[in-house]
């Protein structure tokens, strides 16, 4: 339990945002601990494909209509999934997404994805030398796989040329050099190789690197749930725990799929959705691969990692309160021996968490707008390895009452109200 001094500042979670929140709160030296029930990095921080710098992030709707949403919801083939006893609860959510998937809409959401992503690895870069990340992150870009050049032309020809325009290295691969990043089945015939993507290979270690840093540097560390914020005056003074009363100058919300419900009980209920995904793990996978892949015709990740390579992906909705569903796991170790020929896809462990998502897919960045001292840094969707550095440092900047880098409104909760 914290007693002496009262620490300046509370964040809720040790997944990457809270820790980095924490860290960069902390680095303008204010007194910061982190209240978590569980170790660093177990949320969806835990299980993810790895990926921590990528400079284009788009939104996973962009184009989407209401006829391929509900065409990829009943293709069991699809990434994209329901469970359809909740269907019909999910639909004013998904009528909100929709709205969002036209070309006006998806550039401005890809463009403040953009501010985010585009920083991440200059703003990543001191912390993990001042955390000594060590060979935890790799720099060897990644490989998008599609069958044929004219597929890969349809998919990539538009978003390609955007990308360039905005100074993000891509390029269009053909067969041999296909062959010379990866051992891919020939019947991948064409790609793009984006150089600027690094990963990690232990997204759990990444965190809890992170994490050491924050403690060496003085941060404290509080182990216990929070179920609800106290509010004095309007101002929030500390936290509800599982534990009693944990006193704090401030706080920030950074608890993933645990925030929406934490802010609900402030007056600021947002349309959120906790969405399901899985990885699986192939300890001894027989081949070696150094190079990230997304097959398109599928799309889960295949990812090089210290334990072997892992699969992920998948956006299931509506199975939060269902146990797991075997045939994804399934679906993506039939799929891997097709990608990669000879590869050993015998499961040694398998998992599945929530990313935390706002139909916009944009973050909340920013203040509460009813509880003065108070914070949120949550639904950070499929890139929130990618977007916590610059995120987190945005939200200490605005802690601080520091001018931030780029207009930070486009993350503000006052958008759903
Ligand atoms: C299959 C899959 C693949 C992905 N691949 C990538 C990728 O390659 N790159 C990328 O950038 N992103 C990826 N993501 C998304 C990424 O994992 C998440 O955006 C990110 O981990 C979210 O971090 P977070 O800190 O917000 O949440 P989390 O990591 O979920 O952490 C939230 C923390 O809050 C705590 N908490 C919750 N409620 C409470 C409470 N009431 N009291 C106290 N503590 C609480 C939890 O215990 C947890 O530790 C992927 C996600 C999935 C599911």
């Amino acid at each position: 339990m914290v007693t002496q001094p009262q620490p300046d500042c509370l964040v809720v979670g040790s997944g990457i945002a809270g820790v980095c929140a924490a860290l960069f709160i902390q680095q303008g030296g204010a007194r910061v601990a982190i209240v978590d029930p569980d170790e660093p990095g177990m949320g969806a921080s835990f299980g993810n494909a790895g990926i921590v710098v990528n400079t284009k992030t788009k939104p996973v709707f962009a184009g989407l209509t209401a006829r391929t949403l509900f065409a990829m919801l009943r293709d069991p083939a699809s990434p994209l999934n329901v469970r359809w006893s909740q269907f019909l609860g999910l639909s004013p959510w998904f009528l909100k997404m929709l709205a969002n998937a036209n070309p006006r809409d998806v550039r401005r959401i890809t463009d403040a994805l953009g501010n985010l992503c585009r920083s991440g690895e200059e703003i990543y870069r001191e912390l993990w030398r001042d955390a000594g990340m060590g060979d935890l992150v790799r720099a060897r870009g990644s490989l998008a796989l599609n069958l044929t050049e004219e597929e890969r032309d349809r998919d990539w020809d538009g978003p390609l040329a955007a990308f360039r325009a905005a100074g993000v290295p891509m390029e269009r691969v053909g067969p041999a050099d296909i062959r010379a990043l990866a051992p891919v089945a020939p019947r991948y015939a064409a790609g793009v190789y984006s150089p600027d993507f690094q990963h990690t290979t232990s997204p759990k270690d990444f965190v809890a690197t992170l994490f050491r840093l924050f403690v060496a540097q003085g941060g404290l560390s509080v182990r216990t749930r929070v179920d609800g914020v106290q509010v004095r005056d309007g101002k929030a003074v500390g936290l509800q725990t599982a534990h009693g009363v944990v006193p704090g100058g401030s706080v920030v919300l950074a608890a993933g799929v645990g925030t929406a419900k934490l802010a609900a009980g402030l007056g600021e209920a947002v349309p959120h959705q906790a969405v399901g995904g899985y990885h699986v793990m192939l300890g001894a996978p027989g081949i070696v691969l150094e190079t990230p892949l997304l097959p398109l015709d599928f799309r889960f990740a295949i990812t090089p990692m210290r334990d072997g390579i892992r699969l992920a992906g998948t956006y299931e909705f509506g199975g939060a309160a269902r146990p797991p569903t075997q045939a994804k796991i399934d679906d993506m170790l039939r799929h891997v021996a097709t990608v990669l020929p000879g590869i050993d896809n015998r499961a040694t462990s398998t998992w599945r968490g929530f990313r935390s998502y706002l139909p916009d897919a944009l973050p909340v960045i920013g203040a509460s707008r009813t509880v003065e001292r108070l914070h949120y840094l949550f639904g950070l969707s499929s890139s929130g390895m990618i977007n916590s550095a610059a995120a987190g440092r945005a939200l200490a900047k605005m802690w601080h009452g520091a001018a931030p880098d780029f207009d930070m409104s486009p993350y503000a909760i006052e958008r759903f109200h």
